[in-house]
């Protein structure tokens, strides 16, 4: 496992899709060996950073380091095995048994025919393990649930036992008990295992409650960046969401929870600005 302060760092990086930028000039220095959750409306470029992050969208403009080199610099299959990403909609054919899909996760650790290895096999086992999916490694995708289905892919990412995690969006189709599990085993391993996580969550109370960083997106602008309770707050989640909210502590809960009240009146954010 690599052993940098810095995880990534976005300098001056403008990207665009068919020349509609989607980020604008973003700085950005993602610590090390955190959960980082990245928060932002729909649309605010939270998927395009992680993107040019793992160097699957190159910027227009700017500069992207991540492990400690830029990233131009990578071979792929070495930054895979850095960086694993599990991205917004992954898409797999129905008829793929859930093992075969998280055998995927070793693809950059193996040469192209190489046979399995016992070091494979134990890397898919521990990464079915750890999603609850061994008892149904057998079945097909198309034979899953939705959340089923996300768990597999997790699971996928898993096996690549990459020190660097990236997930987009995994709590989605997720029934709230099985996106605390998520949350949970992302915790475990950043705890125990050390592992770096950037998370993509809609949810606002779920990164109050599990990340140790966010970064709070908001049309192709960084609005927030830093330790979870300093970014979440009343203001800036009524000037990104659009929301009015409250953020209450609870006597026997260590974070504080966010209370959505009403969409607010952009006419009352201009006059507080
Ligand atoms: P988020 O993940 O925060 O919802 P995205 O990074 O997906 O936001 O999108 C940022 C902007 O880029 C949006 O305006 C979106 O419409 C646009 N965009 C994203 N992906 C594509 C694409 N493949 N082609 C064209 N535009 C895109
Ligand atoms: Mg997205």
């Amino acid at each position: 496992m690599s052993k940098v302060e810095t995880l990534a760092t976005l300098s001056e990086v403008t990207a665009t899709y068919n020349d509609a930028p989607a980020l604008h000039k973003v700085d950005l220095d993602l610590p090390e060996g955190k959960i980082i959750a990245f928060c932002g409306p729909n649309g605010s470029g939270k998927s395009t950073a992680l993107r040019v992050l793992r160097g699957l969208h190159s910027p227009v403009q700017g500069a992207v380091s991540v492990a400690g080199r830029h990233v131009s610099e990578w071979n792929p299959r070495d930054l895979a095995r850095e960086v694993a990403m599990l991205s917004q909609s992954p898409q797999a054919p129905e008829d793929m048994t859930v093992y075969d899909l998280a055998l995927l996760g070793r693809y950059s650790h193996r040469g192209r025919f190489a046979a399995l290895t016992d070091t494979d096999r134990n890397a898919v086992d521990r990464a079915l393990a750890a999603t609850n999916m061994t008892g149904i490694a057998t079945r097909t995708l198309g034979q899953l649930s939705g959340g089923q289905i996300q768990r597999a892919w997790i699971a996928m990412v898993l096996a690549q036992e990459a020190p660097h995690i990236f997930l987009d969006e995994p709590t989605n189709h997720l029934d709230i008990a099985h996106a605390l599990d998520i949350l949970d085993l992302v915790t475990r391993l950043n705890r125990e295992n050390g592992h770096g996580f950037v998370i993509v969550l809609h949810d606002l109370n779920l990164a109050m409650r599990y990340a140790d960083h966010v970064v709070l997106f908001d049309d192709g602008r960084i609005a927030g960046e830093g330790p979870t309770q300093d970014v979440l707050r009343e203001e800036a989640i009524r000037t990104v969401f659009e929301i009015d909210c409250r953020i209450i502590t609870l006597p026997d809960i260590d974070r504080p929870v966010i209370v959505p009240l009403k969409r607010c009146e952009l006419s009352a954010i201009c006059a507080a600005e």
